[in-house]
């Protein structure tokens, strides 16, 4: 249903966002993956995907810290797929601290790959979509886009921009065929989550199954992860021309915790 769409997905080596290559692949969209692990097992995944989908599934590095990085990586999608339909800005990054403890270098890094890369893609990719007169931008967000928890200063306030910054942008592009929302998940098993683990439990002076139980599926009403394949889901839909009224939105998938 997606056939011979072009995607690019940031933070496509892991977690969620390689599932969202992998669904976007499995309907029919060729993909620049990207993210910054091994670059031998990222080859691996890639080929596996691009064998079972039968697409063209590439793979490019870039560094979501560095504008220029970002640049190119939107540059090489849209030169070797001949244009880029859908932008998913995905690439993303925790740290748990109190605030008067927080390291200015993690503030810094989390606004700058949580926040500021999500602007410099959609900035990059916008003009080509304007002229085609399509174009699909979806910003994964979190419910921390929504609510707030204590120690997450850096990563809240950059979910909380990208929210703002998804409904600035769709309303500047509205009557060009593009449609820009956020997927504001909440807790989905991912490596993301496994090493914030250790984490919490040292601020909050608790066991780190007692961050599972207490902490992580506190506020999630289901006490159930959502699973990757649900956020890939939802992305697949928000491709689609059924989606084409859907814009400027923050779509939770919280299994029930901003209802609270
Ligand atoms: P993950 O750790 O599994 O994957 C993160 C991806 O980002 C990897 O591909 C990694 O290579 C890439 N990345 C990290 N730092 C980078 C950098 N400096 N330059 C380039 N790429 C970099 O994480 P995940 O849980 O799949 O999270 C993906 C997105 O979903 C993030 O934006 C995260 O905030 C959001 N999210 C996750 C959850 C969750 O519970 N896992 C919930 C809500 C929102």
């Amino acid at each position: 249903m997606l056939n011979g769409m072009n995607a690019v997905v940031t933070g496509s080596s892991s977690g969620i966002g390689r599932g969202i290559a992998k669904a976007f692949a499995a309907r029919g969209m060729n993909v620049v993956m990207h993210g910054i692990e091994n670059p031998d097992e990222i080859e691996a995944d890639r080929t596996g995907i691009e064998a079972e989908s039968g697409t063209t599934v590439l793979y490019r590095r870039a560094d979501m810290t560095r504008p220029g990085d970002i640049r190119e990586l939107m540059q090489y999608a849209a030169d070797t797929l001949g244009g880029v339909d859908v932008l998913v800005n995905n690439a993303g990054i925790q740290f748990v601290a109190p605030v008067d403890e927080f390291p200015e270098e993690k503030w810094d890094a989390v606004i700058a790959i949580n926040l500021s890369a999500a602007f410099h893609g959609t900035k990059a990719v916008l003009p080509a979509m304007k002229s085609r007169g399509f174009g699909r931008v979806i910003n994964i967000a979190s419910v921390h886009g929504l609510v707030a928890s204590p120690y997450k200063a850096a990563y809240v306030a950059a979910k909380h921009g990208v929210v703002g910054m998804t409904k600035t942008v769709a309303l500047e592009v509205a009557e060009r065929g593009i449609t820009v929302n956020a997927i504001c998940p909440g807790y989905v098993w991912t490596p993301l989550v496994e090493k914030q683990i250790p984490e919490t439990a040292h601020s909050r002076g608790i066991s780190e199954q007692a961050v599972i139980e207490d902490v992580l599926l506190h506020a999630q009403a289901t006490k159930q992860f959502v699973t990757i394949e649900q956020v890939a889901s939802l992305s697949c839909y928000l491709c689609t021309e059924d989606a084409a009224s859907i814009t400027g939105t923050a779509l939770s998938v919280d299994g029930g915790w901003s209802a609270a």
